[in-house]
């Protein structure tokens, strides 16, 4: 990987990563405004609460899922295996990374592993 090509990469790491550590800040504040505002809920409009907590918390590990292979691009970056198919070893496409700066796989690979829920 050319030093060019190293930089953009870590300008798309650092944008993206200050994107999510914005986007949790959001949903921290969100999460905090629902506890004060639970007063008298309807029962069902409960069970929905419930369920948007659920999402926003599922979101949340996602983020964080998210900043945590961000930190291991960096680090890839540093060592000179970023772009790097971590299965096959083949190069992952530029097309793809511009895509998902943090993708440890190539598509044929990525497709094979498990999605986690
Ligand atoms: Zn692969």
């Amino acid at each position: 990987m050319e030093s060019t090509e190293r930089a953009e990469a870590l300008a798309r790491i650092d944008r993206l990563e200050e994107e999510i550590a914005q986007a949790l800040r959001e949903k921290d504040l969100a999460a905090d405004g629902d506890e004060r505002s639970d007063g008298h809920h309807h029962p069902a409009e409960a069970a929905s609460d419930a369920e948007a907590r659920e999402k926003q918390l599922r979101e949340v590990l996602r983020l964080r899922d998210q900043l945590e292979r961000l930190g291991r691009a960096r680090l890839a970056i540093d060592a000179g295996t970023y772009g790097i198919c971590a299965d096959c070893g083949e190069p992952i496409p530029e097309g793809r990374l511009r895509a998902l700066p943090d993708a440890e796989r190539c598509v044929a690979c990525q497709s094979k592993v498990p999605r986690r829920r």
